[in-house]
């Protein structure tokens, strides 16, 4: 398991986590406002507003998620620390959560597979007073959950590589500035075949095909990405070192679902939290449950289960994260937090909905709004369906073989 933070810290508590941030000159009280007021219309056009990029700076933005040494913030280092932010400002918005700047889904297969020069060079670009994103290329339109059949390739050439191919679903990938993208040089190697290249968004050949029409989770702006002859150094290569074959790529990108299931789960917990608050909200001003048959006590009764079930995940996810920041294996942890964390979301942002019914719907926006994202995110990450499966697989011992592809191996 991949730990950015190399040197594990004491887990911060929030308000130490707003101080070093504040100290970062990430001011999180005021960009979370700014989500919050902007992301209605960040969710109607799928673009980041520019009101966010008054309420910070760029270069703050930027670091965040970025390893201490390379510039990023001490007190965000953690994973648990990371989680206990991420759920803050998917209170906020999710869908901005999940577009802000900074490397993003690239993060851990950088760290995971990269050289620490390659690493330098890849973080160096963070560092930087206009907004700069990392996106992760692994998902095709003709292999989604089983990754391991890829059809991109990757030929070698007597400068480097070229790339050709398509990926899909790209998060924040019109607007990424370095793309790790997961090509094969051999498809009948399967997953041994596979190597991850760091490609500059300006490469050409590289077009942004489309941005997709989501459901929810809109200002992340999922693309689909073509690569045409995409001619590439031998450096974009990741490899630890220079000197010996590179085996396995494609666990740098188990490694990167691994690490970034609870940090998705937990924007998603604060996406609930939003849900219950604006729920709470609205009852209290006197606004009455959609059905008739459901009195006060019901509906508290209702608000308690919603409770129950976010401090459950959360701690889910704060358990996965402790584990990963000690580096022990986190992959099963981390697919029952997301599938857990996925569930209650669906369930919560649905029930919401029930509850408040239109009246409410109208004066809470934010409730109609988190019931589209909860969708998005059970497909994000590997689908809701699949993660149960693994889940089940796990428990039952049932054959390997049970799930066609191997991309999503249980360890
Ligand atoms: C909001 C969002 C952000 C994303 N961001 C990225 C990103 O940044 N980078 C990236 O590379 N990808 C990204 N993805 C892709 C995502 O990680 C999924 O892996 C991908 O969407 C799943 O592939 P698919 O949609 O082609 O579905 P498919 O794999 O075609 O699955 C279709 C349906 O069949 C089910 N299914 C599939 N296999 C099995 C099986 N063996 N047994 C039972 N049921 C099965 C699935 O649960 C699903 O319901 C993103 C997706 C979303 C929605």
């Amino acid at each position: 398991m991949v730990n950015p933070s190399r040197s594990l810290p004491c887990d911060p508590t929030f308000e130490e986590i707003r101080a070093g941030l504040a100290a970062h000159r990430l001011h999180l009280d005021r960009l979370a406002r700014s989500m919050r007021s902007e992301g209605q219309l960040a969710d109607a056009s799928g673009q980041i507003p520019e009101a966010l990029w008054k309420a910070c700076e760029a270069r703050a933005l930027n670091l965040n998620l970025v390893p201490v040494e390379h510039g990023g913030c001490a007190a965000v280092q953690s994973l648990v620390s990371r989680t206990v932010l991420m759920e803050y400002l998917g209170h906020a918005d999710a869908g901005l959560a999940l577009a802000l700047p900074g490397p993003g889904l690239a993060a851990p297969p950088i760290l995971a597979l990269a050289s620490p020069r390659q690493q330098a060079a890849f973080f160096r670009r963070f560092d930087n007073d206009t907004p700069r994103w990392g996106a992760f290329a692994i998902t095709e339109p003709d292999c989604g959950s089983d990754a391991t059949a890829m059809r991109m390739t990757a030929t070698e050439t007597a400068q480097g590589w070229r790339l050709n191919g398509t990926k899909c679903f790209i998060t924040n990938g019109a607007r990424a500035n370095c793309i790790v993208a997961f090509a094969t040089v051999n498809r009948r190697q399967g997953r041994y075949g596979i190597r991850a290249f760091l490609v500059p968004g300006d490469t050409p050949g590289l077009v942004v095909s489309r941005i997709e029409r989501m459901i929810g989770l809109r200002a992340s702006q999922l693309a689909v990405l073509t690569f045409t002859d995409c001619e590439l150094p031998a450096k974009a290569l990741l490899r630890r070192d220079d000197e010996h074959p590179l085996h396995d790529a494609f666990s740098g990108a188990q490694q990167a679902w691994d690490y970034f299931r609870p940090l998705l789960s937990s924007i998603m917990i604060g996406t609930c939290r939003r849900v219950r608050d604006e729920l709470a909200t609205f009852f209290d001003a006197g606004g009455l449950p959609a059905s008739p048959h459901l009195r006060v006590a019901d509906v508290n009764d209702r608000l308690l289960g919603i409770d129950r079930r976010i401090t459950a995940a959360r701690l889910l996810c704060h358990h996965t994260a402790w584990q990963a920041d000690r580096q022990l294996a986190t992959s099963m942890d981390a697919t029952i937090t997301k599938a857990y964390a996925s569930r209650i979301a669906a369930h919560i942002t649905r029930e919401a909905l029930e509850l408040a019914g239109l009246e409410g719907i109208a004066a809470h926006p934010a409730l109609e709004q988190s019931y589209r994202d909860a969708k998005a995110y059970d497909i994000m990450e590997g689908t809701g369906d699949l993660q149960r499966l693994m889940i089940a697989r796990a428990a039952q011992r049932m054959p390997r073989d049970f799930i066609w592809g191997s991309a999503l191996s249980v360890p």
